[in-house]
Protein backbone atom coordinates (compact mmCIF):
# COMPACT_ATOMS: atom_id res chain seq x y z
CA UNK A 1 0.00 0.00 0.00
CA UNK A 2 1.04 3.40 -0.71
CA UNK A 3 1.26 5.92 1.87
CA UNK A 4 -0.84 9.07 0.89
CA UNK A 5 0.50 12.30 1.51
CA UNK A 6 -1.60 12.96 4.94
CA UNK A 7 -0.33 9.92 6.66
CA UNK A 8 3.16 11.10 5.29
CA UNK A 9 2.10 14.53 7.08
CA UNK A 10 1.09 12.95 10.31
CA UNK A 11 4.54 11.32 10.25
CA UNK A 12 6.81 13.88 10.10
CA UNK A 13 4.52 15.83 12.45
CA UNK A 14 4.45 12.86 15.09
CA UNK A 15 8.59 13.07 14.08
CA UNK A 16 9.00 16.70 14.68
CA UNK A 17 7.77 16.96 18.15
CA UNK A 18 9.12 13.60 19.54
CA UNK A 19 12.68 14.96 18.74
CA UNK A 20 11.29 18.13 20.06
CA UNK A 21 10.78 16.45 23.39
CA UNK A 22 13.70 14.84 23.25
CA UNK A 23 15.77 17.69 22.74
CA UNK A 24 13.74 19.50 25.52
CA UNK A 25 14.72 16.90 28.27
CA UNK A 26 18.40 16.51 27.56
CA UNK A 27 18.77 20.25 27.29
CA UNK A 28 18.59 19.85 31.12
CA UNK A 29 21.01 17.39 31.08
CA UNK A 30 23.29 18.57 28.53
CA UNK A 31 27.38 18.49 29.38
CA UNK A 32 29.51 20.74 28.82
CA UNK A 33 33.32 20.46 29.19
CA UNK A 34 36.98 21.54 29.23
CA UNK A 35 40.17 20.03 30.18
CA UNK A 36 42.94 22.65 31.39
CA UNK A 37 46.29 22.47 32.41
CA UNK A 38 46.58 25.36 35.03
CA UNK A 39 48.50 25.68 38.23
CA UNK A 40 50.91 23.15 37.42
CA UNK A 41 48.19 20.18 37.26
CA UNK A 42 45.60 18.57 35.29
CA UNK A 43 41.89 19.97 35.57
CA UNK A 44 38.71 19.31 34.72
CA UNK A 45 35.11 21.56 34.37
CA UNK A 46 32.11 19.57 33.63
CA UNK A 47 29.04 21.74 33.38
CA UNK A 48 25.10 20.24 32.91
CA UNK A 49 22.61 22.07 31.78
CA UNK A 50 21.74 25.54 29.44
CA UNK A 51 24.14 27.93 29.43
CA UNK A 52 26.68 25.60 30.18
CA UNK A 53 29.25 26.34 27.38
CA UNK A 54 29.29 29.61 28.71
CA UNK A 55 29.82 29.24 32.71
CA UNK A 56 32.92 26.56 31.37
CA UNK A 57 34.57 29.50 29.18
CA UNK A 58 34.05 31.91 31.75
CA UNK A 59 35.45 29.61 34.77
CA UNK A 60 38.68 28.76 32.11
CA UNK A 61 39.20 32.50 32.16
CA UNK A 62 39.13 32.93 35.76
CA UNK A 63 41.16 29.75 36.47
CA UNK A 64 44.21 31.17 34.10
CA UNK A 65 44.05 34.56 35.63
CA UNK A 66 44.25 33.01 38.98
CA UNK A 67 46.96 31.42 38.05
CA UNK A 68 48.81 34.41 37.28
CA UNK A 69 47.74 35.78 40.61
CA UNK A 70 48.91 33.26 43.27
CA UNK A 71 51.91 32.10 41.77
CA UNK A 72 54.53 32.45 44.34
CA UNK A 73 57.09 33.09 41.71
CA UNK A 74 55.80 36.47 40.77
CA UNK A 75 54.20 37.03 44.17
CA UNK A 76 57.99 36.91 45.36
CA UNK A 77 59.76 38.83 42.85
CA UNK A 78 62.75 40.56 43.60
CA UNK A 79 60.56 43.44 43.74
CA UNK A 80 58.69 42.29 46.94
CA UNK A 81 55.07 41.50 47.42
CA UNK A 82 52.71 42.98 45.27
CA UNK A 83 49.46 41.26 45.27
CA UNK A 84 46.05 41.82 43.72
CA UNK A 85 42.58 41.61 45.86
CA UNK A 86 42.41 38.24 45.36
CA UNK A 87 45.77 37.41 46.95
CA UNK A 88 45.40 39.98 49.95
CA UNK A 89 42.41 38.22 50.92
CA UNK A 90 44.33 34.60 50.58
CA UNK A 91 47.18 36.39 52.24
CA UNK A 92 44.98 36.94 55.44
CA UNK A 93 43.12 33.94 54.90
CA UNK A 94 46.42 31.83 55.07
CA UNK A 95 47.44 33.97 58.69
CA UNK A 96 44.25 33.10 60.23
CA UNK A 97 44.48 29.36 58.98
CA UNK A 98 48.43 29.50 60.55
CA UNK A 99 47.08 30.76 63.59
CA UNK A 100 44.00 27.74 63.66
CA UNK A 101 46.42 25.04 62.82
CA UNK A 102 48.69 26.58 65.41
CA UNK A 103 51.26 26.66 62.81
CA UNK A 104 50.75 23.49 60.64
CA UNK A 105 49.80 25.26 57.52
CA UNK A 106 52.12 28.16 56.89
CA UNK A 107 52.81 30.00 53.67
CA UNK A 108 55.85 31.57 54.85
CA UNK A 109 57.22 28.48 54.64
CA UNK A 110 58.53 29.67 50.70
CA UNK A 111 61.76 29.80 50.81
CA UNK A 112 62.21 26.30 52.85
CA UNK A 113 60.00 24.68 50.01
CA UNK A 114 62.14 26.42 47.42
CA UNK A 115 65.38 25.20 49.13
CA UNK A 116 63.71 21.73 48.42
CA UNK A 117 64.13 22.55 44.42
CA UNK A 118 60.11 21.70 44.69
CA UNK A 119 58.90 24.78 42.41
CA UNK A 120 61.19 24.34 40.01
CA UNK A 121 61.53 20.26 40.02
CA UNK A 122 65.58 20.75 40.44
CA UNK A 123 65.17 18.43 43.64
CA UNK A 124 68.18 18.81 46.01
CA UNK A 125 68.71 18.10 49.71
CA UNK A 126 69.82 21.08 51.54
CA UNK A 127 72.52 20.85 54.48
CA UNK A 128 71.43 21.48 58.21
CA UNK A 129 72.86 24.28 58.67
CA UNK A 130 70.82 25.78 55.58
CA UNK A 131 67.53 24.55 56.90
CA UNK A 132 68.97 26.04 60.29
CA UNK A 133 69.42 29.29 58.69
CA UNK A 134 66.40 29.33 56.76
CA UNK A 135 63.68 28.47 59.70
CA UNK A 136 65.41 31.31 61.30
CA UNK A 137 65.30 33.71 59.14
CA UNK A 138 61.72 32.70 57.73
CA UNK A 139 59.74 35.58 59.62
CA UNK A 140 62.06 38.38 58.40
CA UNK A 141 62.63 37.21 54.66
CA UNK A 142 58.99 37.05 54.02
CA UNK A 143 58.10 35.01 51.44
CA UNK A 144 54.38 33.57 50.50
CA UNK A 145 53.44 29.80 49.14
CA UNK A 146 49.77 29.73 48.16
CA UNK A 147 50.74 25.91 46.56
CA UNK A 148 48.89 24.40 49.96
CA UNK A 149 45.44 26.59 49.55
CA UNK A 150 45.46 28.00 45.97
CA UNK A 151 43.47 25.16 44.63
CA UNK A 152 41.06 25.20 46.91
CA UNK A 153 40.36 28.85 46.81
CA UNK A 154 40.13 28.50 43.32
CA UNK A 155 37.34 25.97 43.52
CA UNK A 156 35.78 28.73 45.86
CA UNK A 157 35.68 31.10 43.13
CA UNK A 158 35.00 28.80 40.35
CA UNK A 159 31.75 27.66 42.32
CA UNK A 160 30.93 31.01 42.73
CA UNK A 161 30.77 32.28 39.35
CA UNK A 162 28.85 29.00 37.96
CA UNK A 163 26.36 30.06 40.83
CA UNK A 164 26.06 33.75 39.83
CA UNK A 165 26.01 31.96 36.10
CA UNK A 166 22.64 30.19 37.08
CA UNK A 167 24.61 26.60 37.02
CA UNK A 168 22.65 23.98 38.91
CA UNK A 169 24.85 21.12 38.70
CA UNK A 170 28.58 20.84 37.92
CA UNK A 171 31.70 19.01 39.58
CA UNK A 172 35.60 20.62 39.14
CA UNK A 173 38.31 18.27 39.09
CA UNK A 174 41.92 20.70 39.45
CA UNK A 175 44.03 17.95 40.39
CA UNK A 176 42.50 15.42 42.13
CA UNK A 177 40.73 18.39 44.68
CA UNK A 178 37.53 18.29 43.79
CA UNK A 179 34.40 20.52 44.27
CA UNK A 180 30.87 19.68 43.59
CA UNK A 181 28.06 22.21 42.75
CA UNK A 182 24.69 20.92 43.09
CA UNK A 183 23.79 17.94 42.81
CA UNK A 184 23.78 15.26 39.69
CA UNK A 185 21.73 16.52 37.10
CA UNK A 186 19.21 13.49 37.86
CA UNK A 187 19.21 14.66 41.50
CA UNK A 188 21.33 12.03 43.13
CA UNK A 189 24.48 12.67 45.09
CA UNK A 190 27.92 12.57 43.25
CA UNK A 191 30.24 9.77 43.31
CA UNK A 192 34.09 11.12 44.33
CA UNK A 193 36.70 8.13 44.63
CA UNK A 194 39.55 9.16 47.02
CA UNK A 195 43.04 7.50 45.11
CA UNK A 196 44.89 5.23 46.55
CA UNK A 197 48.71 5.76 47.44
CA UNK A 198 49.27 2.16 46.61
CA UNK A 199 48.80 1.11 43.03
CA UNK A 200 47.49 -2.64 44.64
CA UNK A 201 44.21 -0.68 45.66
CA UNK A 202 41.79 0.92 43.45
CA UNK A 203 41.08 3.50 45.91
CA UNK A 204 40.54 4.49 49.44
CA UNK A 205 36.73 4.72 49.04
CA UNK A 206 33.93 6.57 47.54
CA UNK A 207 32.34 9.45 48.98
CA UNK A 208 28.85 10.61 48.08
CA UNK A 209 28.47 14.43 48.46
CA UNK A 210 26.93 17.16 46.95
CA UNK A 211 27.88 20.90 47.65
CA UNK A 212 31.22 20.07 48.95
CA UNK A 213 34.45 19.71 48.53
CA UNK A 214 37.25 17.14 48.53
CA UNK A 215 40.43 17.72 49.03
CA UNK A 216 43.46 15.56 49.51
CA UNK A 217 47.13 16.06 50.21
CA UNK A 218 49.41 13.31 49.88
CA UNK A 219 53.05 12.94 50.15
CA UNK A 220 53.08 10.59 46.96
CA UNK A 221 51.46 13.20 44.93
CA UNK A 222 55.03 14.96 44.73
CA UNK A 223 58.55 13.95 45.93
CA UNK A 224 61.74 12.16 44.88
CA UNK A 225 64.08 9.93 45.66
CA UNK A 226 68.12 10.75 46.95
CA UNK A 227 70.53 8.48 48.88
CA UNK A 228 67.84 5.52 48.36
CA UNK A 229 65.31 8.17 50.75
CA UNK A 230 62.29 9.82 49.07
CA UNK A 231 61.56 13.21 50.09
CA UNK A 232 57.82 14.62 49.34
CA UNK A 233 56.38 18.41 49.19
CA UNK A 234 54.78 18.82 52.64
CA UNK A 235 56.93 20.42 54.76
CA UNK A 236 56.93 20.57 58.50
CA UNK A 237 57.12 24.49 59.77
CA UNK A 238 58.82 23.12 62.65
CA UNK A 239 61.69 21.34 61.39
CA UNK A 240 62.00 22.70 57.95
CA UNK A 241 62.00 19.03 56.68
CA UNK A 242 59.04 16.73 54.94
CA UNK A 243 56.29 15.79 57.67
CA UNK A 244 56.94 12.72 59.00
CA UNK A 245 53.65 11.92 60.72
CA UNK A 246 52.66 8.64 59.68
CA UNK A 247 50.07 9.93 57.56
CA UNK A 248 50.00 8.99 53.85
CA UNK A 249 46.61 11.16 52.63
CA UNK A 250 44.82 13.12 54.14
CA UNK A 251 41.70 14.16 52.93
CA UNK A 252 39.04 16.81 54.19
CA UNK A 253 35.52 17.39 53.23
CA UNK A 254 33.88 20.62 53.57
CA UNK A 255 31.53 23.35 51.98
CA UNK A 256 34.85 25.46 52.32
CA UNK A 257 37.22 24.69 50.16
CA UNK A 258 39.49 27.14 50.99
CA UNK A 259 39.91 25.63 54.67
CA UNK A 260 40.15 22.45 52.77
CA UNK A 261 42.64 22.55 50.97
CA UNK A 262 45.03 24.33 54.02
CA UNK A 263 43.32 21.66 56.02
CA UNK A 264 44.60 18.60 54.01
CA UNK A 265 47.82 19.88 54.48
CA UNK A 266 48.14 20.96 57.80
CA UNK A 267 46.39 17.85 59.04
CA UNK A 268 49.24 15.98 57.13
CA UNK A 269 51.79 17.90 59.44
CA UNK A 270 50.10 17.31 62.19
CA UNK A 271 49.70 13.64 62.17
CA UNK A 272 46.84 11.01 63.02
CA UNK A 273 46.32 11.74 66.52
CA UNK A 274 46.36 15.56 67.08
CA UNK A 275 45.01 15.56 63.81
CA UNK A 276 41.53 13.83 65.41
CA UNK A 277 42.19 16.15 68.55
CA UNK A 278 41.77 19.06 66.03
CA UNK A 279 38.89 17.92 64.29
CA UNK A 280 36.57 17.42 67.49
CA UNK A 281 37.25 21.64 68.00
CA UNK A 282 35.91 22.27 64.23
CA UNK A 283 33.81 19.38 63.57
CA UNK A 284 31.18 21.20 62.52
CA UNK A 285 33.18 22.65 59.59
CA UNK A 286 34.66 20.02 58.14
CA UNK A 287 34.87 15.73 58.02
CA UNK A 288 37.95 14.12 56.90
CA UNK A 289 39.49 10.16 55.53
CA UNK A 290 43.22 9.98 56.97
CA UNK A 291 44.85 7.15 55.48
CA UNK A 292 48.64 5.77 57.60
CA UNK A 293 51.61 4.17 56.98
CA UNK A 294 50.02 0.96 59.07
CA UNK A 295 47.57 0.88 56.38
CA UNK A 296 44.79 2.16 58.70
CA UNK A 297 42.31 4.10 57.27
CA UNK A 298 40.05 6.61 60.00
CA UNK A 299 36.76 8.33 58.78
CA UNK A 300 34.92 11.09 60.29
CA UNK A 301 31.73 10.58 62.08
CA UNK A 302 30.01 13.14 60.00
CA UNK A 303 30.78 11.43 56.48
CA UNK A 304 30.92 8.17 57.45
CA UNK A 305 27.33 7.18 56.30
CA UNK A 306 28.56 8.44 52.52
CA UNK A 307 31.66 6.80 52.69
CA UNK A 308 31.79 3.50 50.73
CA UNK A 309 35.50 1.34 51.07
CA UNK A 310 36.84 -1.49 50.22
CA UNK A 311 38.59 -1.99 53.60
CA UNK A 312 37.81 -1.69 57.13
CA UNK A 313 38.02 1.71 58.37
CA UNK A 314 37.30 3.01 62.09
CA UNK A 315 34.65 5.85 62.74
CA UNK A 316 36.32 8.60 64.54
CA UNK A 317 33.40 10.03 66.93
CA UNK A 318 33.17 13.56 68.04
P1 LIG B 1 48.86 20.37 49.28
O1 LIG B 1 49.01 19.49 48.10
O2 LIG B 1 47.59 21.13 49.32
O3 LIG B 1 49.10 19.66 50.57
O4 LIG B 1 49.96 21.52 49.16
C1 LIG B 1 51.32 21.24 49.12
C2 LIG B 1 52.07 22.48 48.69
O5 LIG B 1 51.95 23.49 49.69
C3 LIG B 1 53.56 22.23 48.55
O6 LIG B 1 53.88 21.87 47.23
C4 LIG B 1 54.15 23.57 48.96
O7 LIG B 1 54.15 24.46 47.88
C5 LIG B 1 53.19 24.08 50.00
N1 LIG B 1 53.51 23.66 51.38
C6 LIG B 1 54.33 22.65 51.80
N2 LIG B 1 54.30 22.52 53.12
C7 LIG B 1 53.43 23.46 53.58
C8 LIG B 1 52.97 23.85 54.89
N3 LIG B 1 53.36 23.21 55.99
N4 LIG B 1 52.08 24.87 54.97
C9 LIG B 1 51.65 25.52 53.86
N5 LIG B 1 52.03 25.21 52.61
C10 LIG B 1 52.91 24.20 52.47
MG1 LIG C 1 46.32 21.84 50.74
Amino acid sequence: MKPTRKSLIAAAIVLTASLAIVFLVNKGKQKHEADIFAMDTYMQITVYGRHGDEAVQKAVEKIKRLEGELDASVINAESGVTLTDGGEYLLKRSMELKDMTDGTFDITIYPIVKAWGFPDKNYRVPSEEEIQKLLENKDTNLQYDFGGIAKGYTSDKIAKLMIENGVKSAILNLGGNVMTIGKKPDGSDWKVAIKSPDTSMENLGVLSVYDKAVITSGGYERCFEADGKSYHHIIDPKTGYPAESGLVSVTIISKDATLADALSTALFVMGKDNAIVFWRKYADNFDFVLYDNKGELYVSEGIADSYLAAMEYEVVKR
